[in-house]
């Protein structure tokens, strides 16, 4: 494993990834749709700890978008070996009687039309060099429900578990493997997006590790499934999630 694209890189989950695989001296493209500062500053700290770096913009919800950003890290790192599907958002917790229409079209749109995108671009790139590996970044969510909460990104994020078990099978004959993350509760901006930025220590106490977790943890998992120690691992939905 040398070359990867992280969606999602410039924050977060993403970003512990883009930082662990700099340390292994891999070359990193890191997607990011608003926040170019935090972008930049984890491009920088991946050149830090011995990798290359660059950042692209792109909506992963937007078709035009996800092709142009494999072609342009390709254009700048080289052919890639690894994609990790990790861009992803949450809305204002309620209960589904309370959701309006354009916002679960929203998280549908990124966590699962983008995401399979995404997919797709990396099984067109990946399978025809016989070698690679995906792994898609699920969640909890997608066996909990989050009820009173989100049902609409768990079940987003089921549709992950789905595609990691069917594209590994359409790509395993062809050498690429692909597999799926599913965190628990990590220490992340993602909740206060969703209106509640406590959210991880408060519901963290309750797993039983007794915490929430943290990115750097979550990213351990992602990058031994890029690499080569989990050549015999495909099809597998990995729950990073304290026990929860
Ligand atoms: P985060 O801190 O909110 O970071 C999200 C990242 O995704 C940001 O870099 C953001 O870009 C990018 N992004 C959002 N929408 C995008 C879009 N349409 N196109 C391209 N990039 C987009 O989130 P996180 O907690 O690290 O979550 C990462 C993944 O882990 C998500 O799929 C999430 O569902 C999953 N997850 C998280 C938790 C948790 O507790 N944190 C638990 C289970 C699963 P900008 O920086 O430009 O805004």
């Amino acid at each position: 494993m040398t070359t990867i694209l992280i969606t999602g890189g410039g924050r977060g989950i993403g970003r512990s990834v883009a930082l662990l695989a700099g340390g292994r001296g891999w070359s990193v493209a890191i997607n990011y749709v608003g926040n170019d500062a935090a972008a930049r500053e984890t491009a920088d700290a991946v050149r830090a700890a011995g990798g290359q770096a660059e950042t692209l913009r792109g909506d992963v919800a937007v078709e035009a978008d996800v092709v142009a950003m494999f072609q342009a890290a390709e254009e700048r790192l080289g052919p890639l070996d690894g994609v990790v599907v990790n861009a992803g958002i949450v809305a204002p917790s309620c209960p589904l009687a309370e959701m309006e229409a354009e916002r679960m079209r929203r998280v549908f749109e990124v966590n699962v039309f983008g995401a399979y995108l995404c997919a797709r671009e990396s099984a067109r790139r990946l399978a025809p060099r016989g070698s690679g590996s995906i792994v898609l970044v699920s969640s909890a969510a997608a066996r909990l429900g989050s009820p009173f909460e989100y049902v609409d990104y768990a079940g987003s994020k089921a549709a992950l578990d789905t595609l990691a078990i069917g594209l590994s099978k359409e790509l395993g004959p062809q050498g690429v493997r692909v597999n799926a993350v599913r965190p628990g509760l990590i220490d992340t901006d993602i909740h206060a997006s969703g209106g509640q930025p406590g959210r991880a220590q408060r519901l963290g106490v309750n797993a039983p590790l007794g915490r929430a977790g943290r990115a750097d943890e979550v990213a351990e998992a992602i990058v031994w499934l890029l690499s080569d120690a989990a050549s015999y691992t495909t099809g597998a939905i990995l729950d990073v999630a304290g026990g929860r």
